[in-house]
């Protein structure tokens, strides 16, 4: 079993922070996981935000709370400093990037030969909504066009080949929200999109884990069974951001990927 989407931000670069999320996998008998920060952590990743905070007090508020707070060099030589070691646990490390069209040269100039194992590509803003952060910041908001949005968003980062995965590819219900317009071509379209970029899909618990009331687990079974159709790999993940929550509901989620025919 795999959790490969773990978030390391709450605590420091050392070996001790990271045996905190290999014991919790190997009490949750895991196999892999997968290691990663939020790129915009890291202050080089900055202008990629210059446009969505220009546009919304919202997020610019929320980007100088979170944003640039750790350094680069420092993870790149944590992760250095672990595959130096053996753990009971497969370990892999890398990023998830916040996918933004004009930014694609800037990610990939940021990440060449930095030693990633993996980059996960992830919608978290449709322009300039945050549309994953509150229920309230849904108010008023064009459901179907956001949708729309998203999706075709998916689509660009997928054929964007700048990530080896797509995160949590249809958050966009965690509140429950629902465009009145049949979602199937967006799902034939993607898993065609992410299979000619052999990139995988991250079946991910974490919404459901924040919003037990409107989220289900894991991605819609019509959009599974598409990504099955065309073959893409599906990588069950907790996206955990402490250690208690490594391997939340993976075997569900993968129960789930299996009865999806
Ligand atoms: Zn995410
Ligand atoms: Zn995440």
């Amino acid at each position: 079993m795999i959790d490969g989407h773990i978030h390391i931000e709450y605590g420091d670069y050392t070996l001790d922070w990271i045996q905190k999320f290999v014991d919790k996998a190997v009490e949750m008998e895991l196999d892999e996981i997968r290691l990663l920060e939020h790129n915009y952590m890291f202050k080089e990743f900055e202008p990629m935000y210059d446009t969505v905070r220009a546009k919304s007090d919202f997020v610019d508020n929320w980007f100088l709370r979170k944003a640039g707070k750790k350094s680069y060099e420092e993870y790149l030589d944590l992760i250095d400093k672990v595959r130096a070691r053996q753990y009971p646990v497969k370990i892999k490390f890398g990023l998830e990037v916040c996918f933004f069209k004009d930014s694609v040269d800037l990610v990939k100039e940021l990440t060449k030969d930095k030693g990633f194992d993996f980059l996960l590509g992830s919608i978290h803003f449709v322009d300039n909504f945050a549309f994953d952060h509150t229920a309230q910041l849904w108010e008023g908001i064009d459901v179907d066009k956001t949708y729309k949005t998203f999706f075709e968003d998916s689509i660009e980062l997928a054929r964007s080949k700048a990530f080896d995965g797509i995160g949590h590819p249809d958050s966009i219900k965690l509140f429950g929200h629902r465009p009145s317009y049949d979602l199937t071509d967006y799902y034939e379209r993607l898993a065609i999109a992410l299979s000619d970029s052999n990139m995988y899909a991250d079946q991910n618990s974490g919404t459901q884990r924040r919003c037990p009331d409107t989220s289900p687990l894991g991605m819609d079974k019509e959009l599974i069974k598409a990504l099955k159709r065309h073959n893409v790999k599906i990588i069950t993940s907790s996206d955990a951001h402490h250690p208690e929550d490594v391997g939340y509901k993976i075997r569900e989620l993968q129960d789930v990927v299996m009865t999806c025919q």
